[in-house]
């Protein structure tokens, strides 16, 4: 492996952030307290939703969404297979049941024309997954919940910023949004997650299973959890959220030269962004052909490219998920899984880090595809 090695992800974190964690490590108040306050409610303003709830993780925040919207055993959500494994987790959590349908060949989204043929009487939520910092298909996913009386539920970890259709931001599109702020993400508190909510009920419900089921101190309504954000993890996200659209735009840059540098590469599909989108870029992830993978993989490492496959193996085929009886195969989810690769995209990279990437891939272009 090469020394100099491009990484695939590298969280920025400035003086402003270790200042503000001095300024609360001295303050005596280092479990929730008034920077939790204060992040909930600046995060809630930037997203466009009127409530924020923050969690110690997306993973718990997606949990607690799922408490407040009523799931049982019995129930229903409907999503996509093709994400982290958090996703059907969290609906796995409260008893109910995960159903995948098939995604988007083109942005790798939930496809809403495949959700219909999914409903049943116990459906109760659809839960989409704005991957990779784009959104996806918002409208037709609330009309169809709309219709039928299901609640939307957004997995916006990867997608802080995100606009769909204009200027809708994700996480305010949905009955719920879930962020989360690992230092992988577009911005972070460290490890920490979001519920964004225009529902003062859900709102409500939120925060008293984010704290042992309790809206009253020492009174215990129904089982809850401590999943509590902490003042130090705030303090780092009041300061990321200053600089979370100057993160994007260079995202966003960097996403807009390498597809430049790569387009017309012979078996390289570069990332599709919708029309009236803003894609966040989480990821940048080009497709391979699907034999020559493993020797991508290899000649990535080789070369001091940071890689990484998101995901590999869709969540119906995960070991758990077997042993949970699914046993499916979705067209488009097995094709796109096995043919995508992520390659750098964080605001860290130069402009050389991109040209060597560049240089790489079209490399690899000629030696595999
Ligand atoms: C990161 C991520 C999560 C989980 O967030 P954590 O903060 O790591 O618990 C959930 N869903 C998706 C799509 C993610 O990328």
């Amino acid at each position: 492996m090469a020394n100099n090695q491009i990484s695939i992800a590298k969280p920025i974190i400035g003086d402003e952030e270790i200042n503000a964690v001095i300024d609360v490590m001295k303050s005596g108040m280092i479990a929730q307290g008034p920077k939790v306050k204060e992040f909930e409610e600046k995060f809630a303003e930037y997203v466009g939703a009127k409530y924020g709830v923050a969690t110690n993780s997306g993973t718990a925040a997606l949990h607690v969404a799922m408490l407040s919207a009523g799931l049982k055993p019995g129930d229903e959500v409907i999503t996509t297979p093709f994400t982290f494994v958090a996703t059907g987790n969290s609906v796995l959590y409260t008893g109910a049941k995960p159903v995948f349908v098939d995604i988007d060949p083109k942005t790798y989204t939930l496809d809403p024309s495949k959700i219909e043929e999914a409903i049943t009487e116990n459906t109760k939520a659809i839960l989409p997954v704005q991957l990779f910092g784009q959104s996806a298909d918002m409208k037709p996913i609330c009309d169809i919940a709309k219709d039928n009386d299901l609640i939307v539920i957004e997995d916006a970890a990867q997608a802080h910023g995100a606009k769909y259709n204009g200027d809708e931001k994700v996480g305010s599109i949905g009955d719920m949004g879930c962020f989360s702020f690992y230092p992988t993400k577009n911005m972070t508190t460290s490890e920490g997650g979001m519920i964004t909510t225009d529902n003062e009920e859900l709102a409500k419900k939120s925060r008293i299973y984010r704290a042992h089921g309790s809206s009253v101190k020492y009174k215990h309504d129904v089982i809850g959890y401590n999943f509590r954000m902490t003042d130090i993890g705030a303090a780092i996200g009041l300061e990321q959220l200053k600089k979370i659209d100057s993160f994007n735009e260079k995202r966003i840059n960097n996403a807009k030269y390498l597809t430049e540098g790569l387009k017309d590469l012979k078996g390289i599909t570069t990332p599709f962004v919708r029309e009236g989108s803003k894609h966040v870029f989480h990821q940048y992830t080009i497709r391979v052909s699907a034999q020559k993978r493993d020797e991508w993989v290899e000649f990535f490492n080789e070369n001091g490219i940071g890689n990484g496959i998101h995901y590999p193996i869709p969540l119906y085929e995960q070991p758990l998920y077997e042993k949970l009886g699914y046993k499916q195969d979705l067209p488009v989810t097995k094709e796109i899984a096995s043919t995508v690769i992520s390659i750098p995209v964080h605001p860290s990279l130069t402009t050389q880090d991109l040209d060597t990437i560049i240089k790489v891939v079209r490399e690899g272009s000629q030696k595999f595809e």
